[in-house]
């Protein structure tokens, strides 16, 4: 489903207007106006109300987590392979959102073979910091540089960039994230010589709840937070909002009413190196069944056009 520009204009006006609880009443109400079930394959009718709009559904979903204890939310996305065009939009949208500096990428939308010939397609496969529920990043950088990283208590792993400075621990957490999610931050910027330093580059990045200034991110290791500065705004990740082909769902999977559940529920989402015990929160769905490691000519899946990620297990 993609919207026109005026329907997205609208969209903001209506949240604009609506707020709080306010809009999750009206949200809910267009909600259950809808009927009918998903069209893709494979997913169950009923699934998303046809006719609704899936971010609209999802920002309310979004607002109903938000007035839950932040324990009791369980952050995560399932990502619709089928849909992602591989555009990078969400790509662009992250590094606007967080305003980013040169070297730094929060995600990437790698283009992934999958089979082996004759039978062989390719797909994109966006990817970012998983919030892993084991995250093995945590104790491998706390033990270089106490307190460099934690795990919220509503999922979301969170760096201390005063602290989780320099290439020795950039090196050991990278070394255990099995997702090639982190950058270090090496303090670059994109208008740099050219000749004038912009200042836009030099603003405080709102990042895990907090301002840092250029000068403490500077040297850090950062990573994707799932723009927890918007959801503290009751906003949805900018990735989520910005794709074209709405591939990019997110929500609170311990909401069984909310659309990342459902579909992290179908049957066939499933996990990156699940084998690994990390649980992270990110769930792919795309055209295979989940035994789909007995699929035929699905036996391999290998990244073709990006270095910095990752075979996909089909194993679950
Ligand atoms: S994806 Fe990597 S960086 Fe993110 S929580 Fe998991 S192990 Fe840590
Ligand atoms: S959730 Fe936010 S920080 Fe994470 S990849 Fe998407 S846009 Fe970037």
């Amino acid at each position: 489903m993609v919207e026109t520009r005026d329907a997205a204009e609208s969209r903001r006006e209506f949240f604009r207007l609506a707020a709080g609880a306010a809009a999750v009443a009206a949200g809910a109400a267009l909600l259950d106006a809808g009927t009918g079930g998903r069209a893709e394959a494979g997913l169950p009718a009923g699934a998303i109300p046809a006719g609704s709009d899936e971010v609209l559904r999802m920002t309310v979903d979004l607002r109903r987590a938000l007035e839950k204890k932040p324990a009791e939310r369980r952050w995560g996305m399932v990502i619709d392979t089928r849909r992602c065009i591989g555009c990078s939009a969400c790509t662009v949208a992250c590094v606007a959102e967080n305003n980013l500096p040169v070297g730094v990428k929060y995600r990437t939308v790698p283009e992934v073979e999958d089979g082996t010939y004759p039978n062989v397609s390719r797909i994109f496969m966006p990817t970012n910091c998983a919030q892993c529920e084991n995250p093995p990043c945590v104790p491998a950088a706390n033990k270089v540089i106490p307190g460099s990283m934690k795990g919220r208590v509503d999922g979301i792993v969170e760096i201390d960039y005063r602290k989780m400075k320099g290439k020795a621990v950039f090196a050991a957490a990278t070394k255990a994230c099995p997702y090639s999610a982190l950058s270090l931050d090496e303090g670059k910027a994109h208008t740099a010589g050219t000749p004038a330093l912009q200042p836009y580059e030099n603003r405080a990045a709102v990042e895990y709840g907090k301002a840092w200034s250029r000068k403490e991110t500077a040297g850090a290791v950062r990573k994707c937070h799932f723009c927890a500065q918007r959801l503290d705004a009751g906003m949805l990740p900018a990735c989520v909002t910005t794709c074209t082909g709405v591939a990019m769902h997110f929500g609170d999977l311990s909401d069984p009413r909310s659309l990342v559940a459902e579909l992290a529920a179908t049957g066939m989402a499933r996990r990156l190196e699940p084998a690994r015990g990390t649980n992270p929160r990110i769930w792919y769905l795309d055209d295979f069944p989940e035994d789909a490691g007995t699929h035929p000519g699905v036996k391999t899946r290998k990244v073709v056009s990006c270095g910095s990620c990752h075979e996909f297990d089909e194993k679950k």
